[in-house]
């Protein structure tokens, strides 16, 4: 029987049976198909699609979870699709599957966009052990990150087991990309140790590993951006640890290192870090506490999402709002004053009573 509240199963909807089978059958062209279907499902804001995108979600859940999520971030320019096209060829010459997911902060904004142009990665992309999904193009509710969220559930049902979720460094996306992944990287140019106070220091506090790209453009700069930024790293210490003092378990520090991704060296070393950390997190469960933290953060962010949106399509507080916002702007009502009005008038719990009036 189903939990209250649980989507009807997806057998009571064939052609949606169909689709999840599809997407976890691993047969190569038809699940990129069923995958790219299933996300374009997801993306979609019509409430019949979306009352459909989770029923599907809710029978692929059982099968997410078990691929590593390695998020990367750096400015326009910096590499980041010349990396990840090589990580993503490499890793799958080793038998990996591959997911590359984009945020793009400016497809929210303007329609537009600084990641989503299709030429990007066409050696990966055309891959078929690989999956590129450029940014959904509008933004969504629960801000850049939520869709991603989603279609990162599809991929990992769908049996691509490295998802590289990437975004431009730009801003909120950043901590966006941080909190869905188990992994954060941050690709950073040669030059950027003549200039640590262009790194945002917020986002260099969310990096797990540091990595310098172009390194063969100026092996010095590179060398000298890598100490520069490795003291720094210090200072920020260890990461998600709730007691540095207690030695007992190993612990990740964050670090730094420098490759070529156009000449494809650093790579190996790049990846080996990787694994290391993924032994250490597992070990000392970091691991296991991040992701349970981030499904919850995830919820509550839905949740503050959907309520914002309900308020402001709540019939009795779209008609109080025009006067209560007059009134507070013009010094008549307080700020709070209004806003327990509105949130009476939204719960019902004003029992009916006109606000306040004006
Ligand atoms: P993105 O905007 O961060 O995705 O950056 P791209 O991957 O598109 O790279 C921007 C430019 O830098 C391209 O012309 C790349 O060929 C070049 N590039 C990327 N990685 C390297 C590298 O390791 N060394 C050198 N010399 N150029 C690189």
């Amino acid at each position: 029987m189903n939990a209250p509240g649980t989507p009807r199963p997806v057998r009571e909807d064939p052609a949606l049976a169909a689709l999840a089978a599809a997407v976890l059958q691993g047969d190569a062209a038809p699940r990129r198909r069923a995958v790219a279907k299933s996300i374009t499902l997801l993306e979609s804001t019509r409430p019949d699609h979306r009352e459909r995108a989770d029923q599907l979600l809710t029978t692929l859940l059982p099968h997410t979870g078990r691929s590593f999520r390695l998020g990367i971030s750096g400015v326009p320019g910096v590499g980041k699709s010349t990396f990840i096209e090589a990580l993503g060829l490499d890793l799958i010459a080793r038998g990996h599957q591959v997911a590359v997911l984009a945020i793009d902060p400016s497809s929210t904004v303007s329609g537009g966009s600084i990641l989503g142009d299709k030429t990007r990665m066409e050696r990966l992309s055309m891959h078929p052990q690989a999956y590129i999904r450029p940014s959904p193009s509008s933004g969504t509710l629960g801000g850049v990150a939520e869709k991603t969220r989603e279609a990162m559930l599809v991929c990992e049902a769908a049996g691509y087991d490295v998802v590289i979720v990437e975004t431009v460094g730009v801003g909120q996306s950043e901590t966006a990309v941080s909190s869905m992944t188990d992994m954060y990287t941050l690709l950073q140019l040669p030059n950027a140790g003549d200039d640590l106070q262009a790194i945002k220091k917020g986002v260099m506090e969310l990096a797990d590993l540091v990595v310098i790209n172009k390194a063969d453009l100026d092996p010095h700069a590179a060398t000298r951006a890598q100490a520069q930024i490795a003291s720094s790293l210090r200072l920020f210490g260890l990461h998600g640890h709730p007691d540095p003092a207690s030695h007992d378990q190993p612990l990740w520090h964050p670090q730094v290192m420098q490759l070529s991704a156009l000449k494809g060296s650093g790579l190996d070393e790049f990846w080996q870090r990787v694994m290391r950390y993924r032994e250490i997190q597992t070990a000392n469960g970091q691991w296991a506490a991040r992701r349970r933290q981030q499904a919850l953060a995830w919820m509550w962010d839905a949740i503050h999402a959907g309520l914002r949106q309900r308020f402001s399509h709540h019939p009795a507080v779209r008609s109080a709002l025009p006067a209560l916002t007059g009134a507070v702007e013009s010094g008549q009502v307080a700020a709070s004053t209004a806003s327990r009005q509105l949130l009476g008038l939204f719960t019902g719990e004003s029992g009916g009573r006109p606000p306040l009036s004006v």
